[in-house]
């Protein structure tokens, strides 16, 4: 039986106030709910200039902190990135590798992001793999194997072992921060066809176990239909997890 879990990504948002008050709220509204904090692991992933402020307002409780995105090299000259091994140390848990954002805006590669999906689980992250078609694609037909592509490239040369800390996220380009969700049946063809792929590249007991979450305008209001999908284990939020209203709804929804 696989955990729902739901993450939190703030993007390029919040201010070390506001980190420190979002991340107090989350704890305080599990707090006030045990029976959600024990059915759904949930985590926050702030800019990286909060991760300190927002691990210490996290401090001794469930909520796991994570990092946007990190270089593939421990140490080193390469001024303005951050390393696998300093966010580890910092207090994450996880990372999100090849969101979308990144690999459109920024041109990340499956090369790239698969260099760093080795190295963060090298240091003991836990890798949150996002993978997801464009308008085009999707437009073309070509969904599937844009997933295929994108799953194979990222998990390139992992070992069953080194899985078994990956967590992937359905996000559909065409669905992020534009407030037209994938429907409950588009989110359950990918993800169950995510599923199968993991299945044929590291075996049934691997892809059973995999945690597949939906991000993609994810609210209060669609998280109902879509967390109760069976191969959708979870959600990655982005502009409502700006929100610890929102966020903490979203949670309930997971919890049921
Ligand atoms: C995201 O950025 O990962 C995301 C899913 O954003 P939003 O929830 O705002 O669509």
């Amino acid at each position: 039986m696989r955990k729902k879990f739901v993450a939190g990504n703030w993007k390029m948002n919040t201010d070390a106030a506001r980190a420190r008050e979002l991340a107090g709220q989350v704890v305080a509204g599990l707090a006030a709910q045990p029976a959600w904090a024990a059915k759904v692991q949930v985590a926050v992933c702030p800019p990286f200039p909060y991760l300190a402020t927002v691990a210490e307002a996290l401090k001794g409780s469930s909520v796991g902190l994570g990092a946007q995105n990190c270089h593939h090299e421990a140490a080193g000259a390469f001024t303005g990135e951050v390393s696998p091994v300093m966010a580890k140390d910092v207090g994450c848990h996880y990372v999100i590798l090849g969101h979308s954002e990144r690999r459109h805006k920024m041109g990340e590669t499956d090369a790239q992001i698969n260099q760093k999906a080795k190295a963060a689980l090298q240091h003991g992250l836990t890798v949150i793999l996002c993978v997801g078609e464009t308008l085009a694609e999707r437009q073309e037909q070509r969904t599937l194997k844009v997933l295929e592509e994108q799953f194979h490239g990222g998990c390139l040369g992992l070992g069953k072992d080194q899985m078994a800390k990956v967590v992937l996220a359905y996000e559909p380009v065409w669905a992020i921060g534009t407030g037209h969700n994938a429907t409950p049946e588009q989110a359950q063809e990918a993800h169950a066809f995510l599923r199968s792929r993991a299945a044929a590249e590291f075996g049934p007991e691997v892809a059973s176990r995999l945690q597949i979450l939906y991000g993609g305008s994810l609210v209060p209001d669609n998280a109902p239909q879509l967390l109760a999908q069976p191969d959708v284990d979870g959600g990655l939020i982005g502009g409502a997890s700006l929100d610890a209203g929102k966020f903490l709804k979203i949670i309930e929804a997971g919890a049921r």
